[in-house]
């Protein structure tokens, strides 16, 4: 193979790594002064308890490193916070490390967690980052396709997976970009194999303060045998619609987070301190906080559901998280990049290819995902320019 000058310089890892179809799609959003429905992040306020929390933190000042592994107020209301809400018992000082958002968390275990050769399992369609992740740890992935068209595990298919290899599992409840919440016997399932096969875990459960009526959050770790040897990641990302702040956590027995620990260190030495004190106020916010977030997500997704449905898009219909992917296939025989393309440059709206989200090739390529975290208004501008382009 012909050697590109200066190629020798980077390692063989990265160059591996796909570059991120999120951010590009961000690029040519803004690039074209579009709707930005490709990258899920808030376009509305953070509660004004955070923001002042915050402010008030640096003036104080809280500016300087804060303990590696998180601050002791934090880590004791998120502590708190899994038992009453996820049902996780944690001992804030032995099983809780704060990191730079739940990418970090994520990064740190799978680096802490894996050798060179050993196999990571990955639910598809997947978050993008769990690819990387697993691929600058020298792992290998080993993708398992959830069936469509509602995307559920396939006990044959996910059984297959697993071999003497095998080193972690990948879950993502509520799913990105799927919008399933798995239930009880599909955790149970992951769970006994798991077991069986002497694998770890990893949960990705940052959405779990955005499921929908008729559906209810379960963390794995809570399944019997699996606190012992799951890693359960979330943050404040979403669930107070700060994506800038980078504050997340990993939660792992004490073995585990002493591993995760060496590696965050290293990797970020701390999460910023003032933002740490402001999460810790969020985190003791009152119950009403998180029914209104539920509902006005609720209302978000009832409004992207009838509108894209009505205007010919096949729905996908979440049941948590903040997307929906759609089939557009009654409007174009294009692929899903070029239909992205498209309407980026034709509607203003810029959504991802689904595409981005498989391994296999021609998975996903009839789907593009919509993030509607968004305000009303926005989204109906969405809705209106769509309509515009495509009718
Ligand atoms: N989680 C968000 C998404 O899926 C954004 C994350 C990112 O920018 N990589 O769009």
């Amino acid at each position: 193979m012909k050697r590109v000058q200066g190629e020798w310089q980077v390692s063989d890892r990265v160059k591996l790594l796909p570059s991120s179809t999120i951010k590009e799609m961000t690029r040519l959003s803004n690039r074209h002064g579009a709707i930005n429905l490709a990258q899920g992040f808030p376009d509305f306020s953070a509660p004004e308890t955070l923001k002042s929390a915050a402010i008030r933190a640096i003036k104080e000042g809280y500016n300087q490193y804060e303990i590696s592994h998180g601050s002791a107020k934090l880590r004791e209301r998120i502590a708190r916070k899994l038992r009453e809400y996820n049902g996780i018992e944690a001992d804030w000082e032995e099983n809780i490390t704060v990191t730079c958002g739940s990418t970090e968390a994520m990064m740190d275990t799978v680096i802490a967690l894996t050798d060179p050769g050993d196999e990571v399992i990955v639910t598809e369609p997947f978050y993008e980052n769990y690819v990387p992740a697993t691929v600058i740890s020298g792992a290998r992935p080993k993708y398992v396709r959830l069936t469509e068209p509602d995307f559920r595990f396939d006990e044959e298919k996910l059984k297959e997976k697993f071999s003497s290899k095998t080193k972690l599992m990948i879950v993502n409840t509520p799913n990105n970009p799927s919008g399933r919440v798995f239930n009880k016997a599909e955790l149970k399932l992951v769970a006994d194999l798991c077991k069986d096969h002497d694998v770890t875990a990893i949960t990705d459960e940052i959405y779990e303060r955005i499921v929908y009526k008729g559906y209810s959050h379960l963390s794995l770790a809570t399944l019997p045998g699996m606190a012992e040897r799951t890693v359960t990641i979330s943050g404040i990302s979403k669930t107070f619609s700060v994506t800038g702040w980078r504050v997340g956590y990993a939660v792992a027995p004490r073995r585990l987070t002493k591993a995760i620990r060496k590696v965050h260190d290293y990797m970020t030495v701390c999460a910023p301190s003032p933002l740490q004190r402001a999460a810790a106020e969020g985190l003791a916010m009152p119950g009403s906080y998180y029914k209104s977030l539920r509902d006005s997500y609720e209302r978000k997704r009832r409004f992207m559901l009838d509108s894209l449905g009505g205007m010919g898009f096949k729905c996908v219909e979440p049941q948590g998280a903040y997307y929906i992917l759609a089939d557009f296939t009654q409007f174009s025989k294009s692929d899903d990049f070029a239909f992205s393309n498209y309407l980026v440059r034709r509607a203003a709206v810029a959504v991802l290819p689904a595409s981005s989200f498989y391994a296999t090739k021609e998975a996903g390529k009839n789907m593009v995902r919509f993030s509607y975290c968004k305000r009303d208004q926005t989204l109906k501008e969405a809705v209106q320019r769509l309509k515009r382009a495509l009718n």
